[in-house]
């Protein structure tokens, strides 16, 4: 039996405790929050989309894809509904996207505290962990206010993403201490901002449009994704937004001129958009563009695409390739997840440090995010079910 010390009592530190603790180890989850797995209750919407049946190749970015494909390919989709229908909870698919059947995401945090509180998982709330030191016997795990002696421990305090402080997510530092590498946390699954004025207090703001939306890199058409777009103040929201977003952070980052090409019709041609506006504008001799376009869109949106043409060919192309110039993601507060953390070419298969045995990360204080629909959650199972494969 190992002493095995937790620090960060979220999604993947208790899925940690619970494997550990089933395997007969003495587990202890240091928590800084009040209460543990404060970012589950609001996934989903509430709702918590657990995992996806869809193949997981493929939906992450990461410092190492093979890796993360092995480790969420022995413990998937299949294993985390098996986990989660064994505690009790009964699951619903919604277009592949998995989810307790009641949508209720305090209930897979209750289901998973009870599970840990059966097991005598040890939870301790209100313990920032601040550093981590090897001794002879193993680790020192400190806290404010106390020290924790441990055989092993596990590392799963999370990215920066939606956290009050970020500044107490120590994973990068503890990793760097230890002559691990770490990519710096930056913000994905997120809106995006706008460059320059115009994008202040946009008109359009308000409106909620089915779109087709590509990413454009350095002029290069990249990755495509279509849905419910939300036209905010600053710019463009929704998931589309937000799986173009996970791709976008690192070009972003490094000063790469990132744009989004926006189709407001993706069910129609520009050919039968100008014939559309053209018909109306025919039938109705008094109709102005504007007035034209608000037979097609939202009287908000048709306003700003209408904004300086009078020519309906004119208009159904900028209807069907709206050129968003990106100036930068929403930042980390209003994200769902980052993108960086320890570098995942550190760590073996099993999420342990190669170079410090005994030391593992798992969930999303390693360089691994991934796209909407419960890819996140998948992963914070996945690795902890990797890390606890190996302590034995
Ligand atoms: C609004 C929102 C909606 C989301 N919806 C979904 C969804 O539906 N499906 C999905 O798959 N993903 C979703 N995600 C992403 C998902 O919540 C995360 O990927 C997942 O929670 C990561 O788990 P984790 O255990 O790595 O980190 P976390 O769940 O963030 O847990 C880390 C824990 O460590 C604690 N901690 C941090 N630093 C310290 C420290 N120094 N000492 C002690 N404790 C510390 C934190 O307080 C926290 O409790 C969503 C995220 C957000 C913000």
């Amino acid at each position: 039996m190992k002493n095995v010390v937790i620090a960060g009592g979220g999604a993947s530190g208790f899925a940690a405790a619970v494997f550990l603790a089933r395997k007969g180890h003495r587990v202890t989850i240091l928590e800084k929050n009040e209460v543990p797995l404060k970012k589950l209750l609001v996934t989903g919407n509430g709702r918590c989309n657990l995992t996806n049946l869809e193949n997981l190749k493929g939906k992450y970015v990461s410092s190492d894809p093979e890796k993360v494909e092995a480790v969420t390919a022995r413990f998937g989709a299949a294993e985390i509904m098996d986990f989660f229908t064994g505690l009790g909870l009964a699951l619903k698919s919604r277009e592949r996207w998995i989810y307790p059947r009641n949508d209720s995401a305090a209930l897979v945090s209750r289901f998973l505290q009870l599970e840990a509180a059966s097991l005598k998982v040890k939870v301790k709330t209100r313990e920032r962990v601040t550093g981590i030191v090897r001794t002879e016997e193993g680790f020192t795990v400190h806290t404010e206010t106390w020290q924790y002696p441990a055989d092993m421990v596990v590392v799963s305090t999370g990215s920066i993403a939606s956290v009050a402080d970020p500044e107490t997510v120590i994973s990068n530092s503890v990793a760097e201490g230890f002559g691990l590498k770490t990519r710096p946390f930056l913000p994905a699954l997120t809106g995006m901002k706008g460059k320059g004025d115009a994008w202040r207090n946009a008109k359009w703001a308000g409106v909620r449009v089915n779109a087709r939306c590509r990413l454009v890199i350095d002029g290069e058409r990249l990755q495509e994704e279509e849905g419910e777009v939300q036209l905010t103040e600053y710019g463009i929201s929704g998931i589309p937004v937000f799986q173009l977003s996970l791709a976008a952070s690192k070009p972003l980052s490094e000063g790469k001129n990132v744009e989004i090409l926006l189709d407001f019709l993706p069910e129609m041609t520009e050919e039968e958009v100008a014939l559309f506006l053209e018909k109306a504008r025919n039938a109705h001799k008094e109709y102005t563009l504007f007035r034209a376009v608000t037979g097609l869109l939202p009287e908000k949106l048709a306003d700003s695409l209408s904004e300086g043409i009078k020519e309906t060919e004119a208009a159904a192309r900028r209807i069907k390739n709206y050129v968003f110039p990106v100036h930068s993601l929403c930042g980390p507060e209003r994200a769902q997840v980052c993108t960086g953390g320890v570098d995942l070419t550190e760590l073996d298969e099993h999420l342990q440090s190669k170079k410090v045995p005994g030391l593992f990360f798992i969930g999303e204080a390693c360089d691994v995010a991934g796209r909407c629909g419960g890819f996140n959650l998948t992963w914070a199972f996945s690795s902890a079910a990797a890390a606890s494969l190996q302590i034995s």
